[in-house]
């Protein structure tokens, strides 16, 4: 009986874990989505219910099937003409699970410029298939598609491996046709992306680009998980999801890293790492505070205020779910009590952590 009872604790845990790796902020609902995934109908290797499967374990809100239009190695063995297959075949398999919306989409595949631009929220696949890619993108557009560009760092396709604008990049950007870009892809995070994302109002976007299984990828059974993005939506509605997309409120989750802009990242991270007080201790001067990290990324903390604590040095790691105990030495007791905070894995620009001050009133 009594193992029985532990078991069912730790499912419990997993559940929790796998479904909600950050709260969302009053009036927000984060929807965690995945816009960039492959099956056989491209060059994946897994039949579409992997795809969905994965989602569902894993606790993802939105996924989208983005085969490559142009390239298709399986074709001999998989001839299939309609670019809609897999998001069909993944939609069947998505029937009774509510929670997980799938969406189609498709990975417009060219040499650079533009590269890879993946279009999704479409509603025909086979359209996008065009001969010149300025075509393709703008036939995602007339579907009131989101289009985003993928991977700009790749290294295929950049060989010093900075993402930069092209002409043709900045011409899509001006006329509005391009309206995110990955700035985390796979394995890969670009500080060069994340500024072209800041600086030419670019929707800041993190996938998986998974072809394979994403328990060996990101070695999830480990505790690992595959780079998302954080919608900050108004509702679970699809079309709600969809536009604030296309209003840039997106944070992305990658390895031990959380980013974004800031106007993203600020609620987030208020709703995800709390302070509390009990006040001076009886016979002291020192402040009892705990800090609850309520997410699932673990939070390096580095104080940058006056003061200096009983027991820690500045910088202070709260790992994932988990609280921590700071005495702060005020060398008098004080009414007001401010803690100013950078925290340097949540990052609001290239190089610039996301800060978080609390505040009390001491007894
Ligand atoms: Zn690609
Ligand atoms: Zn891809």
């Amino acid at each position: 009986m009594k193992k029985v009872f532990f078991l069912f604790g730790l499912l419990h845990c997993y559940t929790t874990w796998a479904q909600q790796p950050f709260q969302s902020p009053e009036n927000i609902q984060l929807i965690q989505s995945d816009l960039h995934t492959h099956s056989v109908f491209s060059d994946g290797s897994v039949w579409p219910d992997i795809r969905i499967q994965e989602a569902l374990k894993e606790g993802l809100d939105l996924i989208a099937i983005t085969e490559h239009l142009e390239y298709q190695p399986h074709q001999a063995d998989i001839p299939h003409p309609d670019r809609n297959r897999s998001f069909e075949l993944a939609q069947g398999y998505g029937q009774g699970h509510k929670n997980l919306h799938i969406i189609n989409g498709a990975e417009i595949t060219r040499d650079m410029p533009p590269g890879h631009i993946n279009a999704v929220f479409i509603e025909d696949a086979n359209k996008i298939l065009q001969k010149d890619s300025l075509s393709g993108i703008e036939a995602a557009n007339a579907q009131k598609g989101f289009v985003f560009w993928n991977h700009p760092t790749w290294d295929a396709q950049r060989p010093d491996g900075i993402a930069r604008l092209d002409p043709f990049h900045k011409y899509l950007i001006d006329r509005k046709l391009l309206h995110g870009i990955e700035v985390v892809n796979e394995l890969t995070f670009s500080e060069e992306a994340f500024q072209l994302a800041l600086d030419n109002q670019l929707t800041i976007l993190g996938t998986s680009d998974i072809h394979g299984l994403t328990d060996w990828l990101f070695d999830i059974p480990n505790g690992g998980h595959r780079p998302t993005t954080f919608v900050l939506s108004r509702s679970k509605k699809v079309t709600d999801i969809k536009n604030a997309l296309f209003e840039g409120r997106t944070v992305v989750w990658f390895q031990d890293l959380l980013l974004g802009k800031e106007e993203n990242i600020q609620p987030v991270l208020t709703a995800n790492l709390k302070a509390t007080t009990s006040g001076y201790g009886k016979e002291n001067v020192i402040v009892k505070v705990e800090l609850e990290n309520k997410s699932a990324l673990p939070m390096i903390l580095v104080y940058q205020g006056p003061f200096s604590f009983y027991k820690n040095s500045r910088t202070i790691t709260i790992p994932p779910f988990q609280k921590k105990q700071l005495e702060i030495k005020t060398q008098k007791k004080r009414q007001n009590l401010s803690l100013p905070f950078t925290v340097n894995n949540v990052l609001v620009g290239p190089r610039q952590p996301a800060q978080i001050e609390f505040k009390f009133a001491l007894k």
